[in-house]
């Protein structure tokens, strides 16, 4: 067994799978392998992810990853046909509506005006038309809302599935080892070290391992800004049934729901210490999410909790957006990381990015050296009023 490659990636999640992918689309010939410690991809961010896929973001660089990666969803089943038959990943574009007070809107109206400049479909209501376009809410404390029709959720599982299948299709390595630390010589990766001592070369290395990237890069004496972070989403059914299907709703509290087929899943990021924290609180959507719920729409106040899940974020804890590029200390090491709460949705961009910075040197598609890691070290951060 050989164990030379061209390009190795640690990670063989959605971020792994996205960039695999493009890279062959693209054109690159190199030898690619990925190494994955959970087969099961049982605590992989992927599979626990909303799936949340939305075009509101205040920064450019956001929007434009978002604009990209709507249109490969728009086309991923078709794109992901295996076997004569269409991948299936269940995009539901109900939208993303983001219901606002007082104290939120002007940051709307900050957004509203790139979304424009940059052709977002983005609308804004006022709590009339509000009232009407979601009857069951009391609208009673918000002056409007603005709602985001090319958006909604699909399911990051079978995303992933299709990634993954199409790159085993065009011959990619999977290797369902842990990665104990990458292989470095004189400031270059050389390959990485798997945790039963084996070794694995190549002169390009990507650490594309979501929530645990930041641990990895310490191992090389490299810190990035990414810690594991604890998210949880519940599961509810209500009494009363929803006129419509609930589009991804933003509460001004930053409580978020949305229909799942007859049921709601609901979410609401607490503060909780970084950490593989995977328990999962009832008490909190009990004492705190359920009150909030319920004085958004009497339709809440008789519900039963079905279930619910957790995972973590890959959280950058500097400005919360994705870390993409070489590393400036590191000839040959790649990172793809750090999106928080938007990777899902903005995987194909970042694969897409990845892949042509490494082949080309360089961005063609979108420019995304501002998600650069250097960035942390000059202090120009990104800074995105649209995160959650
Ligand atoms: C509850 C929750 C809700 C979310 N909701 C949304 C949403 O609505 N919209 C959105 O866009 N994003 C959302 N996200 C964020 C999104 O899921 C992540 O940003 C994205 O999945 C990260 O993908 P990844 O491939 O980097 O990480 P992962 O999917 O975690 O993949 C990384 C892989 O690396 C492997 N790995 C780690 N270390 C090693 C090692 N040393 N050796 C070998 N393998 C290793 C892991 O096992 C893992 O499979 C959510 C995340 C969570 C947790």
């Amino acid at each position: 067994m050989t164990n030379n490659y061209d390009l190795i990636i640690v990670g063989a999640g959605i971020m792994a799978s996205s960039l695999a992918y493009n890279l062959y689309k693209d054109g690159y010939t190199g030898k690619i392998a990925l190494f994955e410690k959970d087969n099961k991809y049982e605590y992989s961010s992927t599979p626990r992810s909303e799936g949340g896929i939305r075009q509101t973001f205040s920064t450019e660089v956001n929007i434009r990853m978002s604009q990209y990666s709507y249109q490969v969803y728009k086309k991923f089943e078709e794109e992901m046909a295996f076997d004569g038959e269409n991948a299936q990943i269940n995009f539901n574009e109900n939208g993303y509506l983001y219901l606002l007070d007082k104290k939120s809107m002007p940051i709307f109206e900050d957004i509203l005006k790139t979304q424009e400049k940059l052709g977002v479909k983005t609308k804004f209501m006022n709590q009339r038309e509000t009232q009407s376009f979601f009857p069951e809410i009391n609208v009673e404390d918000l002056v409007g809302s603005v709602f985001d029709p090319e958006a909604g959720n699909a399911d990051p599982y079978s995303v992933l599935q299709a990634y993954i299948r199409k790159i085993r299709e065009y011959g990619i390595s999977f290797i369902y080892e842990e990665v104990e630390t990458i292989l470095t010589e004189r400031n270059k990766a050389i390959g990485i070290q798997t945790t039963n001592g084996d070794k694995y070369f190549a002169p390009i290395v990507v650490n594309a391992a979501g929530p645990w990237s930041g641990d990895l890069s310490a191992k090389i004496g490299l810190e990035i800004p990414v810690k594991p972070l604890r998210r949880q989403l519940f599961s509810i059914d209500t009494q009363l049934k929803f006129q419509n299907e609930i589009p991804f709703t933003f509460d001004p509290t930053g409580l978020h729901f949305r229909s799942e087929r007859s049921k709601v899943v609901v979410g609401w990021a607490n503060d909780v210490p970084y950490g593989y924290n995977f328990h999962l609180e009832k008490s909190f959507f009990e004492e705190e999410i359920w009150p909030v719920l319920a004085a958004r729409s009497s339709h809440f106040e008789q519900l039963k909790l079905e279930n619910g899940w957790t995972g973590l974020y890959d959280y950058n804890y500097i400005d919360q957006n994705a870390i993409i590029g070489g590393h400036p200390d590191m000839g040959g090491y790649f990172i793809v990381s750090g999106f928080s709460g938007h990777g899902f949705q903005h995987a194909p961009a970042a694969g897409k990015a990845l892949s042509e910075l490494i082949r080309l040197g360089k961005f063609e598609t979108m420019d995304v050296s501002s998600l650069s890691v250097e960035r942390f070290k000059t202090n120009e951060l990104v800074i995105e009023t649209a995160v959650y």
